[in-house]
């Protein structure tokens, strides 16, 4: 059994309501990933995922818990820590188009985690080709803008962007559900690759159990905040332990 790579521990994130009650985006949510893992995690709408996924990437401070990535801790309100631990996480957004910077091109966005390392322009240059062509991108997609492409192009330069530094994890947040089914298809397969080529770790959120069940070796699912069912994926939607597990996947029609 491979090492932990990721430690959450009674991770919590409250919002104050207007009635001056709390509300809980993520309650008292523990689990760990193991490195070269891909761990899914499902949920629908509202039940925590983005808050959780944001706490793990150092986005967004917990009300409460902890996070140890490979041993050491993640704390949001810590910059300089943060700017070494991005370089051992990374996170994939739902909108392809939010890892750039519209006034920049693809590759001047793909190069700058680079840059930032000390990389001199022309080296950053030299892997910034090189990431595109991992990416399965033409060399020319570049020096284009974020709107000049379409969404499945500038997810796979979102995808080089996050590499370009070897992570050891990946956090895909919704990574696929902006993209229609084909698109979907193959940037699973591309993130597939990748693990395989690095060894990376993949933190996979999604509300598609279906997606995740073939993607993930092992799921947790997520309702108002908490979790309530972990597993493998097979014995999961063979035998869910909850309620709610059950009426997510009777909800979804398998072709198989
Ligand atoms: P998911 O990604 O699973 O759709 P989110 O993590 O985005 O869920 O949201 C979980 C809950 O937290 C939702 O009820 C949402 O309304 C609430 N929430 C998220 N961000 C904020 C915020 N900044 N202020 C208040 N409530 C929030
Ligand atoms: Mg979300």
């Amino acid at each position: 059994m491979n090492e932990v790579l990721l430690e959450a521990a009674n991770l919590s994130r409250y919002y104050p309501l207007k009635n001056g009650h709390r509300t809980a985006a993520v309650e008292d949510v523990s689990f760990s990933v193991r490195k070269g893992e891909c761990l899914g995690i499902i949920g629908e709408s509202g039940s925590g995922k983005t808050t959780l996924a944001q706490m793990i990437a150092g986005l967004l401070p917990p009300s409460g818990g902890s996070i140890a990535l490979d041993g050491q801790p993640v704390h949001a309100d810590r910059p300089g820590e943060l700017r070494l631990l991005f370089r051992k996480m990374q996170m994939v957004f739902q909108d392809p188009t939010a890892s750039f910077d519209p006034r920049k091109t693809l590759g001047y966005g793909i190069a700058e985690p680079l840059r930032n390392g000390g990389l001199s322009k022309a080296e950053a240059g030299k892997a910034v080709k090189e990431l595109l062509l991992r990416c399965s991108l033409p060399a020319e997609i570049g020096a284009r803008y974020p709107h000049q492409v379409s969404g499945g192009q500038c997810q796979r330069a979102a995808i080089a962007r996050a590499i370009a530094v070897r992570p050891q994890l990946l956090i895909c947040d919704e990574a696929t559900s902006a993209l229609d089914m084909t698109v979907q298809k193959q940037i699973l397969d591309l993130l597939l690759r990748i693990r395989q080529e690095d060894g990376l770790t993949i933190l996979f959120i999604s509300h598609d159990i279906a997606l995740v069940r073939q993607f993930c070796d092992r799921i947790l699912v997520m309702h108002r905040g908490r979790i309530v069912e972990e597993g493998v994926p097979g014995e999961i939607i063979a035998r869910p332990v909850s309620a709610y597990t059950e009426k997510l996947i009777s909800s979804v029609l398998y072709s198989d």
